[in-house]
C-alpha cells in the first residue's frame, strides 16, 4: 500500500481536485489519502484571526474569500441537484468558524490554542469537500478527521506528536475496508482532545505518521515542482530535479528552508524504511525525487543548496568569556528558556565572541532571556555587550561528497567574495555534509545563483 499526500498547491480548484481523484485511481493498491487545506486557505485564516484580534471586522472580508473559494469548487465539481448535501456541510463549518472569530473580535485575544483551531477549517473543509466529491463519482471514500488519531503535546502552534500513541489509534481507525480514506493534513488532537497543528506545511509529516503506522511501501508527496530541486526554483531559474536522495541530505535540504517537504517528515519514515517520493501533480510522467536509506552516486560536490530567510544573529562579545567554563551553556540555557529555537552557532578559537542565529520574531525574547540569565557576568564586564543584527539570510550548501573533499569552502566563499557577497558568519558539521552561512538579506539571490552557477550548472 501507499500513502499520497496532495499539498495545497494541488488542491487550488475543482479542476485540480478532479486531477488527484486521477492520480489516486491510478493506484491499485489500497487508498490512503492525507490532503492539505487548497491553496492559499491557511494563509487567509491565520490574516483572519489576526484582523480579528485587532478588533478589526476585516476579518469578515477574509472570511467571504474563504467562502467564496470552497462555493466556487463546489460549483465546478457537483451538478445542481448533488449540491445541497454538501453545501449543509460546508455551511456548518463555516458558520462555526464564523462565531469562532466574532468570539476573537470581541475579546481582542486570540492564543495559539485558539490560532490552531482556526487554522483546522482550512484541512477539514477541503477534506469535507473532496470526499463528497469521490463518492459522487461512485468511488466510495471516508473522511477522517486526524484530530482524532494523530495525538500531540499541547505545544500549540507546532506540536509534538506522540508517535506510538498515535500509530494505535492510526491502525485502530483505518481498517482495510478498500474504501480511499481521506485524512486531514497538517491538524491533530491532545490527548486532552484540544485542536492542535504540526506547524505550518506540516501536513507531508501527517502523511510519513499514517505512512509509519500502516507500515506502508512508500509515501508519496505531490506537489507543484518535479521533485526536490537543486535550488529554490522562483529564485534559481536553472535548478533541476535531483532524482535520488539521501536521507540525510533531504533532511538538511528540508531543515534549511527547501519547503517543498516539511523537515520532520523523514522522522517516522527512517525508522520504518519506507522510501519517500517527491512527484509533481501537474506533470504525472516526472519521475519525480525518491529519499531512501540507498546511498547515491554522484558525481558533484554539491547536491543542492537551501536558505532560511528572515534570521537574526546574536553576538555575545566579552574578553571575560576568554578560556571560563560555563558561559556557553549559560547562554544556551537562556535561549533554552526563553524557547528559541537555535538554527546556527559559531564560536571562534579566541572565544572571545559567541554567535548565535534565530529566527528574528525570537529575537526579542532571545535577548530578554540573555540579559536575566547573564546578569552576574555582564555586571562583572566579563560579557561587554550583546548585539544584534537584523534582516539576514542563512544559506546552507548541501552534499554527501563534500565528506572529505578538499576545496570546497575555497572555492565556495572565493566565488561569493568575487560576486562582492560579505559573510557574517560561517558553519560547518564534523559530518561535513553542510557548511551554512550567514549574508544579508539583499544579498540572498545573487549569493544562491552564484554558488549554483559554481557547483551545480
Ligand atoms: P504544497 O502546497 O504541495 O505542500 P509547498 O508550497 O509547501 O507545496 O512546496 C512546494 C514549493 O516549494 C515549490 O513550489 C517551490 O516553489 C518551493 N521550493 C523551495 N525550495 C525548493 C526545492 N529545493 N525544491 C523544490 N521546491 C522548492
Ligand atoms: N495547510 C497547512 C499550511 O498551509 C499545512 C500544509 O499545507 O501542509 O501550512
Ligand atoms: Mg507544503
Amino acid at each position: 500500500m501507499k500513502v499520497q499526500k496532495f499539498g495545497g498547491s494541488s488542491l487550488a480548484d475543482g479542476k485540480r481536485i478532479k486531477k488527484t481523484l486521477q492520480i489516486v485511481l491510478d493506484e491499485k493498491t489500497n487508498h490512503y489519502v492525507v490532503l492539505s487545506a487548497m491553496k492559499g486557505i491557511t494563509n487567509l485564516l491565520v490574516e483572519a484571526s489576526k484582523n480579528a484580534e485587532k478588533g478589526n471586522s476585516d476579518y469578515k472580508l477574509q472570511l467571504l474569500d474563504i467562502t467564496k473559494r470552497h462555493r466556487s469548487v463546489i460549483e465546478e465539481l457537483f451538478p445542481t441537484e448533488k449540491r445541497s448535501s454538501i453545501n449543509e456541510k460546508i455551511n456548518y463549518l463555516l458558520d462555526e468558524l464564523k462565531d469562532i472569530l466574532h468570539g476573537v473580535e470581541l475579546v481582542q485575544e486570540c492564543s495559539l490554542r485558539t490560532k490552531d483551531l482556526i487554522m483546522s477549517f482550512g484541512e477539514r473543509l477541503n477534506c469535507s469537500i473532496v470526499a463528497e466529491y469521490f463518492n459522487s463519482t461512485g468511488h466510495p471514500s471516508q473522511m477522517i478527521d486526524a484530530r482524532e488519531i494523530i495525538i500531540t503535546d499541547d505545544n500549540y502552534g507546532s506540536s509534538n506528536v506522540f508517535l506510538q500513541k498515535s500509530y494505535k489509534k492510526i491502525k485502530e481507525r483505518l481498517e482495510n475496508t478498500g474504501q480511499i480514506y481521506i485524512i486531514t493534513g497538517f491538524i491533530s488532537g491532545s490527548e486532552k482532545g484540544i485542536t492542535t497543528t504540526l506547524g505550518r506545511n506540516g501536513s507531508d509529516y501527517t502523511a510519513a505518521i499514517i505512512g509509519a503506522a500502516m507500515e506502508s511501501e512508500t509515501v508519496e508527496i505531490w506537489t507543484d515542482v518535479d521533485g526536490v530541486l537543486t535550488a529554490d526554483p522562483r529564485v534559481v531559474h536553472n535548478s533541476f530535479v535531483i532524482p535520488y536522495l539521501s536521507i540525510e541530505e533531504a533532511m538538511e535540504l528540508s531543515y534549511f528552508g527547501a519547503e517543498v517537504i516539511h523537515p520532520y517528515t523523514l522522522m517516522p519514515t527512517i525508522e520504518k524504511n519506507i522510501p519517500v517520493i517527491i512527484k509533481n501533480t501537474l506533470n504525472t510522467k516526472a519521475k519525480g525525487t525518491i529519499i531512501s536509506k540507498n546511498s547515491v552516486n554522484r558525481e558533484r560536490a554539491i547536491t543542492g543548496i537551501a536558505s532560511i530567510d528572515n534570521v537574526s544573529f546574536i553576538n555575545v562579545e566579552g574578553g571575560g568569556m576568554l578560556g571560563i567554563p560555563g558561559i556557553a551553556s549559560s547562554i544556551f540555557s537562556a535561549l533554552a528558556d526563553a524557547e528559541v529555537n537555535i538554527i546556527m552557532i559559531t564560536q571562534a578559537s579566541s572565544e572571545h565572541s559567541i554567535c548565535i542565529v534565530c529566527r528574528t520574531i525570537e529575537v526579542e525574547k532571545a535577548i530578554y532571556h540573555l540579559n536575566k540569565r547573564l546578569e552576574y557576568e555582564i555586571k562583572t564586564k566579563k560579557i561587554n555587550r550583546i548585539d544584534v543584527k537584523n534582516d539576514l539570510e542563512i544559506i546552507a550548501v548541501i552534499g554527501e561528497n563534500m565528506k572529505g573533499m578538499t576545496g570546497i569552502s575555497g572555492k565556495l566563499f572565493s566565488s561569493l567574495g568575487d560576486s562582492g557577497i560579505n559573510i557574517l558568519a560561517i558553519a560547518q558539521g564534523s559530518s561535513e555534509r553542510n557548511i551554512s552561512f550567514v549574508i544579508e538579506s539583499s544579498d540572498k539571490n545573487t549569493a544562491l545563483n552564484t554558488i549554483h552557477k559554481t557547483f551545480i550548472g
